[in-house]
């Protein structure tokens, strides 16, 4: 996908209309209440939609809209070449869409809008494609259980499924649910993160025209410890899938045993552990890879290479290129297809990242660019780009997801201590090591502690590979055909010949 440089992006949010409704049996809902939230844009603080703010009452209603659509089989029923039909076209109109769609994510969030269009929009198409494409090769099995007894192993849909998504990444994070569980004949209800409700909207309608059937993906507005919980709890859910914080994660596992221990998936966070060897032939280029990879994003990525664990005498030329490719995120205006990075998601979360400066000062650690807010004149919420330096593992900026455009130096001595630091965290999402050395390249990825390594290279991504975590980073994985075990139940039928 061509991004168009020449578009006036202003106008185009001029002239935009926003639609801030839930969708439930595929109809425009407001919440019963008729309550609402505001929703600003963090690139100036502009209001964008009054959005509704949704309840228990409102998740009853698109539970049993989700349930109706289930049980009568308009989608779970349909053969497979229906369904992959409906979801290639719904690729299809996310591609026709993109403008619409890159637009809304970039006001709602603050990602620049290149990145809004080159990324997002296009991989949340080749999602839905991909999912699309597959589920017509998805076998069932007989079992080799002798001539007596035919017994077949048959995947059926777990039913009325829930994803509950964040903001950093909103469409994607969603799509990455909602395709593989409508592919698998589930009917769904996603409830988008308040701070982006936007662009999920808009994704179930094209959804309806693409030709998913009423009732099947419903979207339901408002804030987590609301409508997250009253999903969490539902005892007419059968699964929920997950992707946030840890902290949230571990109440959706509570939610689950509270209620009907419904199936529960869990992408959380991250503190991911990129080191850089000696042995690396041009530091360099592994230093500018990494900080491309840190800044990306205004660095509120799950996978963010946040701790950045350098050999000691390579530290200085890694530190020095950090600093070189800094000047290429100097915040600038999302809007403009030129800008690189944009603004935090609001003024709290910048706050909150931005606390985490003070933390690295009084734990000992040097701020060698960034810490400060930027562009305080137009009522955005940008952050510099940040290098902490001389961190050490045990310090707050090396073990909190910091979730903000921040990176943080950790020199170590040799290889063996790199893999110690690596591995002393609580998560266990990403990481990566730079080397030329084979062995070592091969013993250190089998030795880190994390569902994804890169070797001299970081996010190298594609549809076909699973993502996420060990230990507290989460269960399960998103992505790939093995993402779609998770959205159903194996049935074993015994038939006596
Ligand atoms: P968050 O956990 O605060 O919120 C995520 C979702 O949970 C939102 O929809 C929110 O409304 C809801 N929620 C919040 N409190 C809730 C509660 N008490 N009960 C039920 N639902 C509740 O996360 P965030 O700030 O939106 O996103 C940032 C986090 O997401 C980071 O930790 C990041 O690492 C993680 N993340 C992980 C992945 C991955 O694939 N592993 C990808 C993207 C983001």
């Amino acid at each position: 996908m061509n991004k168009p440089t020449t578009m006036d992006w202003h106008a185009a949010a001029k002239s935009l209309k926003i639609r801030a409704h839930g969708i439930i049996g595929g109809a425009a809902t407001l919440a019963k209440s008729g309550k609402t939230f505001a929703s600003h844009s963090p690139i100036d603080g502009a209001h964008l939609a009054d959005v509704p703010l949704m309840a228990q009452e409102d998740v009853d209603a698109a539970v049993i809209s989700a349930r109706t659509a289930f049980d009568d089989g308009r989608w779970s029923h349909q053969p497979p070449s229906a369904r992959k039909a409906v979801l290639q076209r719904l690729g299809d109109l996310i591609r026709e869409n993109r403008d619409e769609l890159a637009l809304l994510e970039t006001l709602d969030m603050g990602k620049p809008i290149s990145d809004s269009l080159s990324v997002d929009v296009r991989a949340v198409a080749n999602c839905f494609s991909y999912y699309g494409e597959a589920l017509d090769k998805v076998y069932d099995e007989v079992a080799p259980t002798g001539k007596d007894y035919l017994a077949m192993v048959t995947k059926e849909p777990l039913g009325v499924v829930a994803a509950v998504v964040p903001w950093n990444f909103p469409m994607l994070m969603a799509t990455w649910k909602v395709a593989p569980a409508l592919a698998m004949g589930n009917s769904v209800i996603l409830k988008p993160a308040e701070q982006s409700s936007l662009t999920a909207i808009r994704l179930a309608e094209l959804a309806l025209e693409a030709g998913v059937p009423e009732g099947v993906f419903n979207v339901v507005t408002g804030l987590g410890p609301d409508v997250g919980r009253a999903l969490g709890l539902h005892m007419d859910i059968d699964g929920l899938f997950f992707t946030g914080s840890t902290q949230v994660g571990k109440f959706f596992m509570e939610y689950a045993a509270q209620s009907n221990l419904k199936k529960i998936g869990l992408e959380l966070g991250g503190k991911s552990p990129n080191i850089i060897l000696k042995s690396y032939r041009d530091t360099a280029h592994a230093a500018r890879t990494s900080a491309n990879s840190a800044w990306f994003n205004q660095g509120e990525m799950c996978t963010c290479p946040s701790r950045l664990i350098v050999e000691e005498s390579v530290h200085d030329e890694v530190v020095e290129t950090l600093k070189e490719v800094a000047k290429d995120y100097a915040p600038n205006d999302p809007l403009d297809p030129a800008t690189s990075m944009g603004a935090l998601v609001d003024a709290r979360h910048a706050e909150r990242v931005l606390g985490f400066v003070d933390a690295a000062r009084a734990d000992g650690a040097d701020v060698a660019i960034g810490g400060k807010k930027a562009r305080e004149e137009t009522g955005g919420s940008y952050v510099e780009p940040t290098i902490f330096d001389n961190v050490r593992n045990d310090m707050r900026v090396a073990q909190e997801e910091i979730f903000g455009p921040m990176v943080s130096v950790i020199p170590v001595k040799d290889q063996d201590e790199a893999i110690k630091v690596a591995n002393d965290s609580p998560y266990g999402l990403a990481s990566a090591v730079w080397t030329d050395d084979l062995s070592t390249a091969h013993k250190m990825s089998a030795q880190l502690r994390a569902g994804m390594v890169y070797v001299n290279c970081y996010d190298a991504d594609d549809m076909t590979t699973p993502f996420g975590g060990y230990k507290q980073s989460g269960i399960g994985r998103d992505k790939s055909l093995h993402a779609l075990d998770k959205y159903v139940e194996l049935k074993a039928t015994w038939i006596k010949l």
